[in-house]
């Protein structure tokens, strides 16, 4: 009989049944389709710590670490390149932005965003165009394999005990008699002590059944991959002033994405393709790199997201009912935080408590009479949309 039911096989249930079971705890893993077939198989890859919530940052950093330490994890490196991030600035007035924003970060005792100017840009990216003017510099991010990362984080998890359900989709969620009663299509039933609701964009439907609702929505974002370019670019380069976020992989194709928004269905599990709107971010790349105007692209795709109204994610217990953590809206830049959310939801299970601070990220704080986080200056709209 399982101790924990997770819901979900996204990075997040992975990674949270992966420590749960090296903790000794014995895991049950529902998946309605496939582990990793949606946000965290598709995404960008995009390992950033880089233009996050200031709440977010502590959690980034000690992800970072993680992703540096991946093979003594997971015994994959899961694609990692630490190829640092490069946001660039296009005018002197978004160079003034990224300086206030590292002089905020440096206020607050934050010194992973560095800013750098024209001169050293061109020598990190010599092929960039004349015209940018600075940029935040982040040099121990980077970009990893998506699919492959999910896959590692199962792996170790099925070697630590961990039982994966596929093609499992669960229902209802129901607490009685002190355990957790979870239905699925088809007519099977789960039951365990400890819930994880970590369903991505399907999350906030569980999260209701449970008496926590949220104001969770789902958004599709897309990518695209190009033809094959003879080396150009290092690390992964995302811009200021408009949506943007690209990378050239090893093998020469160059992934453009950068928070591109697009309709998805929940029912239909599907996020659609909107073409005009790629062909306005892959101008922004032909304007950053005008060699690469002849280059075509092999694919586009979609995936469905969960979003919260202030971007930042839902971590931690439930506030009505017993012995349920959740771990969703994630916001477009998830999968960078993968690593340790598994590792706060461990902890939380196991030890009621986890040593990083998580007070933001509460699942009541819609309904709860809070300032506004905008008014305390805590979000930074302009980096919203970034992966
Ligand atoms: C195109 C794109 C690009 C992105 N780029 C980046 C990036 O570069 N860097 C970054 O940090 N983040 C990025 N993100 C965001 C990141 O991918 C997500 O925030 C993260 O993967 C969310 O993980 P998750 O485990 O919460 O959700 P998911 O990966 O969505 O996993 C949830 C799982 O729950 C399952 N599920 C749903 N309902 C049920 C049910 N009823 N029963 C059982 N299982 C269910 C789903 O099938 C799914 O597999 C991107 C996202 C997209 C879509």
């Amino acid at each position: 009989m399982a101790d924990v039911i997770v819901i979900g096989g996204g990075f997040h249930g992975m990674s949270s049944a992966l420590h749960l079971a090296r903790r000794g705890l014995k895991v049950t893993l529902l998946e309605a389709q496939y582990c990793g077939r949606h946000a965290s198989g598709v995404n960008a890859g995009g390992v950033r710590t880089s233009g996050r919530d200031i709440a977010e940052i502590p959690l980034a950093l000690a992800s970072r670490e993680m992703w540096h330490r991946l093979p003594e994890l997971v015994g994959d490196d899961c694609g990692f390149v630490p190829s640092g991030q490069l946001k660039v600035s296009e005018t002197e007035a978004e160079f003034e932005v990224l300086r206030e924003r590292v002089r905020l970060l440096q206020s607050l005792g934050f010194t992973h965003e560095e800013l750098v100017d024209a001169r050293q840009v061109r020598a990190l990216v010599p092929a960039i165009a004349p015209h940018v003017t600075g940029a935040i510099w982040v040099r121990d991010d980077g970009h990893a394999l998506p699919f492959r990362a999910v896959t590692a984080f199962r792996l170790a998890a099925e070697r630590a005990g961990a039982v994966v359900h596929e093609e499992t989709p669960v229902e209802r969620i129901a607490h009685r008699a002190g355990r957790w009663h979870v239905q699925c299509a088809g007519g099977r039933s789960f039951s365990a002590t400890h819930l994880v609701n970590a369903a991505g964009a399907w999350a906030g439907e569980f999260a209701a059944q449970a008496g926590d609702p949220v104001p969770v929505e789902t958004g599709g974002l897309m990518l695209m991959i190009t033809h094959r370019a003879p080396p150009f670019v290092n690390p992964v380069l995302g811009a200021t002033g408009r949506a943007l976020s690209f990378k050239q992989f090893a093998n020469g194709t160059v992934l453009i994405g950068g928070g591109l928004r697009c309709p998805a269905s929940l029912a239909q599990r599907h996020g659609e393709v909107d073409m005009p709107k790629l062909a306005a971010s892959a101008r922004t790349v032909t304007d950053l790199f005008p060699h690469l105007q002849p280059l075509g692209i092999n694919r586009a795709w979609a995936g469905v997201e969960a979003f919260m109204p202030d971007n930042i994610p839902v971590i931690g217990p439930s506030r009505a009912s017993p012995n349920l953590v959740h771990a969703f809206g994630f916001s477009a830049h998830g999968f960078e935080l993968g690593p340790i959310g598994g590792r706060i939801v461990a902890d939380l299970i196991t030890e009621g408590r986890t040593t990083l601070p998580i007070a933001a990220f509460a699942v009541d704080r819609f309904s709860r009479h809070s300032p506004r986080r905008e008014e305390s200056g805590l979000l930074q709209p302009q980096e919203k949309e970034l992966q």
